[in-house]
C-alpha cells in the first residue's frame, strides 16, 4: 500500500549553489507537504550505507567524496502518490534528459551533482526517512 510519504534530499551542490530555497519553493508548489527536515551533513559510513546499493557501480566512490563535501538537506515529504509524483518533479538522473521546469533540468551540475535525491518505492522512502528522522521529528 502506498504511503503518500517520499524522502528527498537537497544535495551539496544544489546548497553550494544557493539554491536551498528555490528547490524547496519548487517542491511545496507543487503540493508537498514538509513532515520532517532537517540541515546536515552525511559522514563517509552514512553516504556508504545510504548508497549501498551502487556499491559495485564505478562512480561509487565519487558519488561518497561528492555526498560528504558539505551539508545537505533532508527532508520528509507528503502528498497523495508522493513517490512517483516527486521523481516527476525531480526529473531524469542526467539533467541533460530531464525534462523541461524539472528540478534537476533547473538546477543540477550534471548527472553526479544532480541537485536532489528523490525514493524510488514506498519501501525505500519508509527506510530512507527513518535513516535520518526518529519518530519524534515527523510532523
Ligand atoms: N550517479 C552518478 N553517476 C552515474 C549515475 C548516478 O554519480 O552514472 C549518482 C547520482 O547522484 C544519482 C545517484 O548516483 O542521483 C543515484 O543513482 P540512481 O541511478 O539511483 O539515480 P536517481 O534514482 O538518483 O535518479
Amino acid at each position: 500500500m502506498a504511503t503518500n510519504r517520499t524522502f528527498t534530499m537537497i544535495k551539496p551542490d544544489a546548497v553550494e549553489n544557493g539554491n536551498i530555497g528555490a528547490i524547496l519553493e519548487k517542491i511545496q508548489t507543487a503540493g508537498f507537504k514538509i513532515v520532517a527536515m532537517k540541515y546536515t551533513k552525511l559522514s563517509k559510513e552514512d553516504a556508504e550505507a545510504f548508497y549501498a546499493v551502487h556499491n559495485e557501480r564505478p562512480f561509487f566512490g565519487e558519488l561518497v567524496t561528492f555526498m560528504t563535501r558539505g551539508p545537505i538537506v533532508a527532508a520528509i515529504l507528503e502528498k497523495e502518490n508522493a513517490v512517483e509524483d516527486f521523481r516527476t518533479l525531480i526529473g531524469a538522473t542526467n539533467p541533460e534528459d530531464a525534462a523541461e521546469g524539472t528540478i534537476r533540468k533547473t538546477f543540477a551540475n550534471s548527472i553526479q551533482e544532480n541537485a536532489v535525491h528523490g525514493s524510488d518505492s514506498d519501501e525505500n522512502a519508509a527506510i530512507e526517512g527513518a535513516f535520518h528522522f526518529s519518530g519524534r521529528e515527523i510532523f
